[in-house]
């Protein structure tokens, strides 16, 4: 029998650009899965905080990576991740993981497990997966890649009516300064500015920009 041949739709850019969102409805209207990226590297930071482990703490961190039961999944057509065999959500959106994930992101171990965790989605179903390096790094090959981007105020503006403390321009240079896998925009990639978009509009505009790099769906 011939192996089913899955796709993925790579959906980058700065944190609160929208990208998530974008992500979301693309997958409802075109069938498939949504991956977040960010909570795989959050969940990894969750864990790290539960145990007391400094998050500059590079070798601790690695010991604790190796043996730590992370499971990442699908439930309906969103991505899961879990610990302990424990679904995790609300945690992944504290204070004190948006200060401690960019640094936890940048060790190349973390990277490697995480990306191969990515990949792996794809040998079950197609996805749109939302992160920093999707197109870059994880799916340089795919033809399907969107950098979202929106002005800093914007970004700042989401980020605070969300009712979430996060320095998002902070987590925006660590994440684009670092060695491995910086964000930024991956060869092939075309821009969509998000903003001043409504979710319809960047939604229809992503789906043209898709169409463009020769995606071809009746939606
Ligand atoms: O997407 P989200 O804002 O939840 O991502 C949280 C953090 O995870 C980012 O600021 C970045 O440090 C890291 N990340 C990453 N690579 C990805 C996705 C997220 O380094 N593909």
């Amino acid at each position: 029998m011939q192996p089913l041949r899955h796709f993925a739709i790579a959906i980058d850019g700065p944190a609160a650009s929208g990208k998530s969102t974008i992500a979301k409805c693309l997958a409802r209207e075109l069938g498939l899965v949504m991956v977040n990226s960010g909570a795989m590297y959050r969940a990894v930071t969750w864990k790290i905080l539960e145990l007391g482990i400094d998050p500059h703490d590079s070798d601790s961190i690695i010991n604790a990576l190796q043996s730590m039961d992370l499971h990442c999944g699908v439930e309906g057509n969103f991505s899961t991740v879990a610990i302990d065999g424990k679904v995790l959500d609300e945690e992944l959106r504290g204070k004190e993981v948006n200060q401690a994930v960019s640094i936890v992101a940048a060790i190349p171990y973390v990277r490697e497990k995480l990306v191969q965790m990515q990949r792996d989605y794809l040998q079950h179903t197609c996805v749109v997966m939302e992160g920093r390096d999707i197109g870059s790094i994880v799916f340089p090959d795919t033809p399907f890649k969107i950098y979202v981007d929106a002005s800093e105020e914007v970004r700042a503006a989401r980020r605070s009516a969300e009712g979430v403390t996060d320095s998002v321009a902070a987590r925006d240079k660590a994440d684009s300064n670092r060695t491995t896998a910086p964000l930024l925009v991956a060869e092939g990639a075309i821009v969509l500015d998000n903003s001043d978009h409504t979710v319809a509009s960047a939604v229809a505009a992503a789906l043209d920009i898709l169409r463009s790099q020769g995606l071809v769906c009746d939606v």
